[in-house]
């Protein structure tokens, strides 16, 4: 049984003030027992604030992103052990935007997985087909390619923790939603394909989270799909009673 993810990832928003406000409002609303693991990933400034105020809960805090060298000439990048070395325990990695604004490739993403592995970080891989792709039909040729560049020279065991984020682009903060059975079946090839790359044991085990417009009316829905193991919001995780109602789905 794969314990279902709810994430958190508020982009460019919040300055630490904003991001300390939003915890105190919303920790209370998470029960003690709840069944979800709940990510929070935070603008790199707010990490520290972050960290501080989810201990001791069931909240744990990733960065959004990393740099994949160790240290170096690489002005305004964070290296992954000083995403380590604050707390962090998970980081996000080839989110669309990435790729979109700052030309990150399913090369990048690989050097990512491996410095984050390296650092005792969990990655988050984020891929996506376009509204292109989708329309021509090419959608599965789409997140195939991506497993396949992205996951290159990972062992299944270190790969069991992986949690994979399935963000359709054109869902991304439009209000345009992937259908349940959308995601259910685009989960499921993934899925299939990390089989064949990875072995079944180690494909059973990776969560696969849905993005794309999630909000608290169709967060539900979506998560009830067997292939759904959680969900990846953006919009809608930056109001702490809307991500509650979400995590509480
Ligand atoms: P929205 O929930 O705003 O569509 O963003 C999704 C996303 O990009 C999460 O990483």
């Amino acid at each position: 049984m794969r314990k279902p993810v709810i994430a958190a990832n508020w982009k460019m928003y919040k300055t630490p003030a904003q991001a300390q406000e939003f915890l105190q409002s919303f920790l209370p609303l998470v029960a003690d027992d709840t069944r979800d693991e709940i990510l929070l990933f935070p603008s790199y400034v707010d990490l520290s604030v972050a960290i501080a105020a989810t201990a001791g809960s069931n909240v744990s805090v990733g960065a959004q992103n990393i740099h994949y060298a160790e240290e170096g000439a690489y002005t305004g990048e964070i290296s992954p052990s000083m995403v380590e070395a604050l707390g962090a325990t998970h980081v996000l990695v080839g989110h669309s935007e990435r790729r979109q604004y700052f030309g990150e490739t399913d090369q990048i993403v690989n050097k990512k997985i491996h410095a984050a592995i390296h650092h005792g970080l969990t990655p988050v891989i984020c891929m996506g087909e376009t509204l292109e792709e989708r329309e021509a039909g090419r959608t599965e040729e789409a997140l195939l390619l991506h497993c396949q560049e992205s996951l290159k020279g990972i062992i299944p065991q270190v790969a069991e923790n992986f949690i994979i984020a399935y963000e359709p682009i054109w869902a991304i903060g439009t209000g345009k939603t992937a259908t349940p059975e959308m995601a259910g079946m685009a989960h499921f090839f993934i899925r299939t394909q990390i089989a064949h790359l990875l072995g079944r044991h180690t494909a059973d085990r990776i969560r696969i989270l849905y993005g794309g417009s999630v909000k608290p009316e169709n967060a539900c829905a979506l998560l009830n799909q067997p292939e759904v193991d959680g969900a990846l919001v953006g919009g809608a995780s930056l109001d702490p009673y809307s991500f509650a109602k979400i995590v509480n789905y």
